[in-house]
């Protein structure tokens, strides 16, 4: 696979998505020797569900595992750490890993208790784990899904936890954005697989997830981080540590210049939003409309309202889905709605690309 390529696939089963997507690669042919160990870092940074937005769904684990061990790889090991105060070893028993743990034969490692190792990047020194850095091949398998300081998180962020808690605090003592960039200088995984099924609105610790139905996967973590953010919402520029670690030489920002694959396209399904997802679908009006695509929507009247825009609204509600085919209407988002007064291309669009359109209302 080409650094400037992503793949996209989109469904609710994460374990076929996953198995989709490492087939297409193949990923057996990137890895090579057999002998090499592999090691697998979700995504677990409290001890939470995957449906609450905040943790990795398992069958991504379960189905690259199998895929590994179906093709020879026997050297697989799983490695995490949970954020300052939570202790991993609950994420770990919430979700079920020392289950897979038995049930693969696998190592599970909590980094909080591995050896580090001190490292500096651009003047920070931090403590990197020993299991994360010998590491013969390191898929990443982050989730996207909003943060509360650093706007998203999704590759490039996921890597904090291969740092030791005193690393962590350090990192938000210097500000979060230049060492997370400093970070991926020194932890390199060799291929990202993004969760993108239901990842939070808002929050990494999860709670107002956003039915999005989606995965990727990609090598490099800036283009991946970049085209993220497109679809949250916001340029790249403004999720400071995307174009840090760009200038650092860790990846490309080019999304134009990218190529991106969709394995398949988004099926229309019920769209069932909760907590503060709901708050903004009322300024929707959805039908048979595609996950990915009313996802796209909400994240971007997440940001008109956090832009101040959503007056302009009043009373009007954005059409979305393949109900609107051949209809006409005042606002409508991806090309079903291609009969309203004010609409967006995209199939689906991204959410950058809706709030444009609504930014010009
Ligand atoms: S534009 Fe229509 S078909 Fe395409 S993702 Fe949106 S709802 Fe689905």
């Amino acid at each position: 696979m080409e650094s400037n390529e992503i793949r996209i696939i989109y469904g609710k089963d994460a374990a076929a998505m996953t198995t989709k997507l490492i087939e297409s690669i193949p990923l057996e042919d990137m890895i090579g020797d057999r002998s090499t160990q592999v090691v697998i870092k979700p995504n677990l940074v409290v001890p939470a569900k995957p449906e609450s937005g905040a943790t990795t769904h398992m069958g991504i684990i379960s189905a690259l595992i199998e895929y590994l061990q179906d093709h020879g790889f026997g050297n697989i090991t799983i490695a995490e750490g949970s954020w300052v105060g939570s202790n991993t070893e609950d994420a770990f028993r919430l979700n079920g890993y020392y289950k897979i743990r038995d049930k693969y034969g696998v190592k599970l490692v909590d980094t909080k208790k591995d050896r580090f190792r001190k490292l500096t990047y651009d003047g920070l020194t931090m403590e990197v784990s020993e299991t994360m850095l010998n590491a013969g091949f390191f898929i990443n398998l982050p989730v996207l899904k909003g943060h509360c300081q650093t706007l998203m998180t999704c590759c490039l962020k996921n890597m904090k936890g291969c740092l030791s808690d005193r690393s962590k605090r350090d990192f938000h003592r210097w500000g979060l954005m230049q060492p997370i960039a400093a970070l991926n200088m020194l932890v390199k995984p060799s291929l990202h697989i993004i969760d993108s099924i239901s990842g939070d609105l808002d929050f990494e610790e999860g709670g107002n997830p956003v039915e999005t139905d989606r995965m990727m996967i990609g090598t490099d973590p800036v283009l991946l981080d970049a085209y993220g953010a497109s679809l949250m919402g916001f340029s790249p520029e403004e999720v400071e540590y995307i174009p840090i670690a760009e200038s650092y030489g860790r990846g490309s920002m080019d999304i134009e210049s990218a190529k991106i694959t969709e394995l398949n396209k988004p099926e229309a399904g019920s769209i069932r939003p909760t907590g503060a997802v709901s708050r903004l679908a009322s300024h929707t009006a959805p039908d048979m409309a595609c996950s990915a695509c009313y996802a796209s929507l909400i994240h971007a009247l997440k940001r008109l309202e956090e832009n101040g825009g959503m007056r302009k609204l009043g009373n009007m509600k954005i059409a979305c889905g393949q109900g609107w085919k051949g209809k006409t209407m005042e606002i409508g988002s991806g090309v079903c709605c291609s009969g309203a007064k004010h609409s967006v291309k995209g199939c689906p669009p991204s959410a950058a690309d809706i709030l444009a359109m609504l930014e010009r209302l």
